[in-house]
């Protein structure tokens, strides 16, 4: 990729804290030629089981979830296993960073994923080169695939909140609007115009603007098919519906036992649920369904797979842990066409890389995503840039740790405009 010499000469991890005030660690790298990479890792709340795991101190102070005990240990430990390896040789530095120690299964979901994630930072820096840009050499050179031209990224912004991250609202997790007419600018714009919509109409109906975590706002006492309606309502009145479509993360691992869903107070069989679903999806259009299933419930991913596949983004969060051998299973028995991408799932941007490969190269759809606690790092969106994902997943326009990850979208939209003097 690149014949400059740089290396790793200084490692930092300090306590922070991610948009809901939960404990995070926040990773320095700076390399002898003085280039400073600084990342921060977010955290999720519905978790897949296969995610690697996170480390946290354990203990009293915020129900065990600090890192300030972990985070004096990390540089000791880990600074003479990296000192003076080249900056570029992400491969190498993160099979280091994942490699299970004598006291953890990895680092993995926070420390070793801002590491990650710091490294080509700063070796994007040294080597004066847009982040983005820096990922797309180290992804071409994992990938094998052939170079990537620029092109536009759909937007899915959950503009609605519910399941673990809004207590009160309904029982699925998210509810979408997906843009893909125009530059990421005017989907941007559209989607920001229906939030703003939608939050107007809640303040005539004297129903409260609350937010949950992720900035979508909070249907109150409502189940999942009132709030359907109600958006699909709001997108007729406002003639939106040919320009943004409708979708769900269901996140249905959080509702789902012994062989059964309970969705809004309602318990419904396997064979139930799947009517249910189909039934939705027809009423409302559903073009994307994040998590219809359960994580273990393969029988009813396959079901949906196959009623589906051929028309909606099934796409797996939960399901794939944005690992590559779960993808390859899914893959392989035809469970869903589409994947969320989260970097700290697998806990490194090669790990992260190899997976999104793998999607491409089974012309799965990639969706880069944010997670529920988050941080003002924009890493992600220059990610998403790189792999030439097919969407990105960063929230609703409402909430700085989500606005700022659309901001460095658009600059970097910009930055192509002008270097190549076409709209990608
Ligand atoms: C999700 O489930 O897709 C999500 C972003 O939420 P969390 O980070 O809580 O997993
Ligand atoms: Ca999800």
């Amino acid at each position: 990729m690149t014949r400059l010499v740089d290396t790793i000469e200084d490692l930092k991890a300090e306590q922070r804290y991610d948009s809901r005030g939960v404990p995070t660690v926040q990773i320095t790298v700076i390399t002898k030629g003085g280039a400073v990479g600084i990342s921060l890792a977010p955290s999720g709340a519905s978790r897949g089981t296969r995610e690697v795991s996170e480390l946290r101190d354990g203990g009293v102070g915020f129900s065990g979830l600090a890192v300030k005990k972990i985070a004096k240990n990390f540089a000791v430990k880990f600074l003479p296993k990296i000192k003076g390896v080249s900056i570029f040789d992400q491969d190498l530095l993160d099979q280091i960073l994942t490699e299970p120690d004598e006291t953890a299964k990895t680092w993995g979901g926070n420390f070793a994923i801002a590491t990650s994630q710091a490294i080509a930072k700063a070796a994007a820096l040294s080597l004066h080169l847009p982040l983005w840009q820096y990922l797309r050499q180290v992804f071409h050179q994992h990938s094998g695939l052939a170079w990537l031209p620029n092109h536009k990224i759909n937007l899915c912004a959950n503009v609605l909140n519910g399941g673990v991250h809004a207590l009160g609202g309904p029982t699925f997790q998210e509810f979408w609007v997906v843009s893909s007419q125009g530059t990421m600018a005017q989907q941007l714009e559209t989607i920001a115009e229906f939030y703003f919509a939608l939050r107007e109409n809640f303040k005539k109906n004297k129903k409260l603007t609350l937010v949950g975590d992720e900035g979508g706002l909070v249907p109150l006492r409502q189940t999942g098919e009132e709030t359907l309606s109600y958006l699909h309502k709001m997108l007729r009145e406002k003639g939106l519906l040919n320009k943004l479509a409708l979708g769900l993360d269901l996140a249905a691992s959080e509702f789902y036992t012994k062989n059964c869903y309970l969705v809004d107070g309602k318990k419904y069989s396997r064979e139930q649920y799947i009517a249910y679903i189909l039934k939705l999806q027809k009423s409302y259009n559903l073009a994307y369904l994040e998590d219809p299933a359960a994580e273990d419930d393969l029988k009813t991913w396959l079901a949906l797979s196959e009623q589906l596949a051929h028309k909606v983004w099934l796409i797996g969060d939960d399901l794939f842990t944005s690992q590559g051998a779960r993808l390859k299973e899914g893959i392989e028995a035809d469970l869903a066409n589409a994947i969320l991408l989260k970097p700290n799932q697998v806990g490194s941007v090669t790990g992260l890389m190899k997976t999104a490969a793998l999607a491409k190269k089974n012309n799965y759809k990639t969706i880069v995503s944010h997670r529920s606690g988050e941080t003002t790092d924009t890493f992600i969106a220059d990610l998403a840039v790189a792999i030439n994902a097919d969407a990105v997943k960063f929230g609703p326009p409402c909430r700085g740790e989500r606005l700022i990850k659309y901001e460095r979208l658009l600059s970097i939209e910009q930055e192509l405009n002008e270097s190549t003097k076409v709209e990608f």
